[in-house]
C-alpha cells in the first residue's frame, strides 16, 4: 500500500483509490464554513459546528468504503498481510498533506486494521524510508528517479506511476524485515496485478499458460 494526496491509497495489485471525492467535499465544506464565518452570529457559529460534524461523517463513510474495498482486494489476491507505511512519519513522507488528509490516513488505517481481522488478514506498518525514491525492479535508489507522479529508474529504465512503485516497495520492505527475523514461516511475496515479487524484487508471473 502507498498513501498519497491525489490517490488516497494505491495497492501493489494495481488498484488505485482516488482522493478526488475526498478533496472535492473538503473544498465544498470549506466554502460553506467560510461564508458562515463571515456572518459571525451565534446562529452561524452553531451552523459551523454542524457543518464540521457533517463533514466528518461524510468522510468516515467514504473511508469505510475505501477500507472495505482494500480488504476485498487483499482477500481476492489471497494476501496474508496488508502493509502500510508507518503513520508516525506520515507528515514527513507526505509533506503536502493537509491535516484533514493526515486524519484520513490514520482513520483509514484504523478501519482496515479493525476489519481485516475478520478475514484473517494482518495489517502491519513499515519504515517508509526511500519507498518513493527506490526502484522496485532493480533496487537503485535516487531522488532523480521520481519526477512528480512519474517514477523512472535512472539505472534500469523501469517506468511506472510513482505511487504504484512505492506501494511495491512498501510490501518489499516488509518482506525484508521478515527475512531478518527467522520465524520459520512459509516463503512470502508481494502480490501484484499479474504476478508476485520475491524478497529480492524478482518478478514471477502467475498468469496460467494456455
Ligand atoms: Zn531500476
Amino acid at each position: 500500500m502507498d498513501l498519497g494526496v491525489n490517490n488516497i491509497a494505491v495497492a501493489s495489485t494495481g488498484r488505485f483509490w482516488s482522493a478526488d471525492e475526498f478533496n472535492h467535499w473538503r473544498n465544498e465544506y470549506e466554502k460553506r464554513r467560510g461564508s458562515l464565518q463571515q456572518c459571525g452570529s451565534r446562529h452561524a457559529h452553531e451552523n459551523i459546528e454542524n457543518v464540521g460534524r457533517k463533514e466528518t461523517g461524510r468522510f468516515e463513510i467514504h473511508l469505510h468504503t475505501v477500507a472495505n474495498e482494500l480488504i476485498e482486494e487483499a482477500v481476492e489476491h489471497d494476501c496474508s498481510h496488508i502493509v502500510f507505511e508507518e503513520l508516525t512519519h506520515i507528515r514527513e513522507t507526505i509533506p503536502k498533506a493537509t491535516w484533514q488528509q493526515l486524519w484520513a490516513f490514520r482513520r483509514l488505517y484504523e478501519y482496515v486494521e479493525y476489519k481485516a481481522k475478520e478475514y484473517g488478514v494482518e495489517v502491519v506498518q513499515v519504515d517508509p524510508r526511500n519507498t518513493s525514491k527506490q526502484c522496485s525492479t532493480c533496487g537503485f535508489t535516487h531522488s532523480d528517479n521520481r519526477t512528480g507522479g512519474v517514477f523512472c529508474c535512472q539505472h534500469c529504465g523501469y517506468e511506472n506511476h510513482a505511487h504504484y512503485n512505492a506501494s511495491k516497495n512498501t510490501g518489499l520492505q516488509y518482506l525484508r524485515r521478515r527475512q531478518n527475523v527467522d520465524d520459520g514461516g512459509a516463503p512470502v511475496d508481494v502480490r501484484l496485478n499479474r504476478g508476485t515479487l520475491n524478497v529480492n524484487g524478482e518478478y514471477s508471473s502467475t498468469a496460467l499458460s494456455s
